[in-house]
């Protein structure tokens, strides 16, 4: 994997950046407006535009920029900047224009395909030292885990990480797509529900091999699997209740009063936490869910998105944790995606309630027996207090950034709330 350690120039592009202000990089994007704190920093120059980067705190915010009629705007895919970063590795040949196109999906950081064979992805919010899409795909790949895509290159500057590129997987498809549209196929009987709990029982493989590559030492990480004392959990613990209190806070409406009809037995179940004195911890996904399966023509799926949870501290990312935060978080993203369904069928909601018990069982079943030569890697103990705390961060997430998703968790969490028994 290429490292790239990019140069800032001082040019007329920077001084026009400057004083355009950090409203270049909050533009449209889901993480929300510019730290009122931030402060230019510098300008990467590119063979074509530039990188345009703030500093807020330890955090850096990071923005693709272009000239354009002697103005400064921010580059989107077409412009050139992504090709220019791709021709940095050497992994296009810029010598033909090549070709640039935007992922089009919702996205944290931006992502832009480049000459139909590298993805280009750019941190949005970034610091020096350490990040999980610095460390993780070296580590996947001296292991030998290639269920995710090719790790190409990345790009630096004073050690931090700007970007990196991965190999394009022609077709592939997000599973809030691929995997909705199967379940959403089931529901309206066009299609068995045979089909959906196989899918699904492959995502549950999936994520056991993917936890224990993620668990198997390498050069890269030569200490993949540790254990996490009281403390630690004692901190997981606190961590969820504030989220809970936040999604308490952050609420409002019916929204927040059935949010508080739930929150004693909520936070019975996050008292779980107390219970585990000590559990194993290994550098985990941190934002795993249906989404992050990418699913190619053949049927083979790819675990993708490596950079973590992007809407936390960017120092927490690289944390090691507990491999059940990352089943729960994907259990969990198993009911939200019957929910997108019943929002687009209503009438599909009791066959969708009957399914997601169900897709949560194949999962964890098929996930336990290929984890069947590592079984303490996952502490089902830790299963359901995770869960809990999943869906109070969703309902954080969409207060903060997308509030047209508070339906799915107000709807899962008593679903949730009840796995007892039958998770
Ligand atoms: P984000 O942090 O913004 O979610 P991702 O790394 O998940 O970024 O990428 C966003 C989307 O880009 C994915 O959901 C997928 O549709 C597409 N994508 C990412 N990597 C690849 C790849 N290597 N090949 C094909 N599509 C990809
Ligand atoms: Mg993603």
């Amino acid at each position: 994997m290429a490292l790239r350690t990019l140069a800032a120039v001082t040019a007329d592009l920077r001084a026009a950046t400057e004083a355009a202000g950090p409203g270049l990089w909050s533009a449209t994007h889901l993480s929300g407006a510019a730290p009122a704190d931030a402060a230019f920093l510098e300008l990467v120059q590119l063979s074509t535009g530039a990188l345009a980067i703030w500093r807020s705190g330890e955090e850096l915010l990071v923005a693709p920029v272009i000239e354009d009629g002697g103005r400064v705007r921010r580059a989107d895919a077409g412009d050139g900047v992504f090709a220019a970063l791709a021709g940095e590795l050497g992994a296009v040949d810029t010598s033909s224009a090549a070709t640039e196109r935007t992922v089009g999906v919702d996205q944290t950081d931006e992502s832009v395909i480049v000459g139909d064979a590298v993805v280009v992805k750019l941190l949005r919010r970034t610091r020096r030292g350490a990040q999980p899409g610095r460390d993780l795909p070296s580590h996947l790949a001296a292991v030998g885990f290639d269920e995710t895509p090719t790790p190409i290159g990345s790009f630096t500057r004073d050690d931090a990480l700007l970007a990196s590129a991965a190999a394009y997987l022609p077709g592939a498809v997000d599973g809030w797509h691929w995997y909705v549209a199967i379940v959403e196929r089931a529901a309206l009987g066009e299609r068995p529900w045979e089909d959906a709990e196989a899918q699904t029982a492959e995502m549950g493989a999936l994520v056991a091999r993917f936890q224990r590559a993620l668990a198997t030492p390498s050069a890269v990480l030569p200490r993949a699997l540790g254990d996490a004392n009281a403390e630690t959990i004692e901190r997981w613990r606190r961590a969820a209740v504030a989220t809970l209190d936040d999604a308490l806070e952050l609420t409002d409406g019916d929204v927040h009063a059935r949010l508080r009809a739930q929150e004693e037995r909520a936070r019975a179940v996050l008292d779980g936490f107390a219970a585990v004195q000590t559990t194993p911890v290994t550098r985990i996904h941190g934002d795993l869910h249906v989404g992050q399966i990418l699913r190619v023509p053949d049927g083979s799926m790819f675990v993708s998105d490596l950079d973590g949870d992007p809407v936390a501290p960017v120092q927490e990312r690289i944390a090691p944790g507990s491999p059940a935060r990352d089943v729960a978080s994907m259990a969990c993203a198993l009911d939200h995606a019957g929910r997108v369904v019943v929002r687009r069928h209503p009438e599909t909601r009791d066959a969708i309630e009957a399914w997601i018990p169900r897709a949560r069982r194949a999962f964890l079943a098929a996930h336990r027996e290929a984890l069947a030569a590592d079984p303490s890697l996952f502490d089902e103990r830790l299963l359901h207090p995770f869960a809990v705390a999943q869906e109070a961060h969703e309902f954080v997430y969409a207060a903060r950034f997308q509030p047209g998703w508070t339906g799915v968790p107000d709807a899962a969490l008593p679903a949730v709330l009840a796995w007892e028994g039958t998770v």
